[in-house]
């Protein structure tokens, strides 16, 4: 059975005190609602994550949004794996598009940011998700397919069957256009048979892929009820703490 997962990327928001007493309310929330085998993930700005691995929840893992690609050095300014693996965090977001389009992050430079990541102990959320030019040029199942070609498919099978998918079509993230649940499956059974077909199928069936952009408390449960689609990764309705617990709920 492939793990379900709701995980939020709270993106450049909140303070710290504003992120404490959101991820309490989230953890003291999802606690009552979250069935034993879901995970929820809080992927916070680098700044909270010490906090809130110190406040400690089985409840709800936490991740980062990002990692440098090199293990240390003269990189000032930059957030290696191995210091978010030190501080207790388990997780990363990797090729997020914000990433890909404001820092010019490619294919082969997220490659290098799953690999640190996994040497490091860190389990990688990797995105991928065509533009609404590529989506309407028809030619996104070819994105698409780079993308995985390129930045994950280099993996070891070992290494592979650690990391999360996640598909977040660009037009869709922010922008309250959230994908049918008919236009998400269809990129997560892409996404699956191009898995097996790299990887075989008992690898395929085990990989936890995820829907992202615009899901919502109102949307969630038709898009989890899709075959392929395992969960979600959550932007804004992650920012309430009763939406992104309405979203972990769905899968109840
Ligand atoms: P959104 O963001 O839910 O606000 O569309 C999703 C994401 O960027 O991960």
């Amino acid at each position: 059975m492939r793990k379900k997962i709701v995980a939020g990327n709270w993106k450049m928001n909140t303070d710290d005190e504003e992120g404490l007493s959101l991820f309490s309310e989230i953890v003291n929330m999802v606690r009552d609602e979250k069935k034993g085998d879901q995970i929820a993930i809080i992927c916070a700005p680098f700044t909270h994550l010490k906090s809130l691995v110190q406040l400690g929840s089985e409840t709800v893992k936490i991740g980062a949004q990002n990692c440098h690609q090199k293990e240390s050095g003269a990189y000032t300014g930059e957030i290696s794996a191995k210091m978010i693996r030190s501080i207790g965090c388990e997780y990363v977001i990797i090729g997020h598009s914000e990433r890909r389009q404001y820092f010019a992050e490619s294919d082969e430079l997220l490659a290098e940011k799953t690999k640190i990541a996994l040497a490091n102990g860190l389990t990688p959320l990797f995105c991928i998700g065509e533009t609404l030019d590529e989506r309407n040029n028809g030619n996104f199942f070819e994105i698409l397919r780079a993308q995985l070609d390129n930045g994950i498919f280099g993996l070891d099978t070992e290494d592979f069957s650690k990391v999360i998918i996640a598909y977040e079509p660009v037009w869709a993230i922010g922008t309250g256009l959230t994908a049918t649940a008919e236009q998400a499956q269809e990129v997560h059974e892409f996404i699956r048979a191009e898995v097996s077909g790299k990887y075989g199928e008992d690898v395929a069936e085990e990989t936890s892929i995820l829907y992202g952009g615009s899901c919502n408390p109102k949307n969630a449960a038709e898009l989890f009820a899709q075959k392929d689609i395992d969960g979600g990764l959550i932007g804004g309705a992650s920012l309430k703490s009763r939406d992104f617990t309405d979203i972990v709920k769905t899968f109840n």
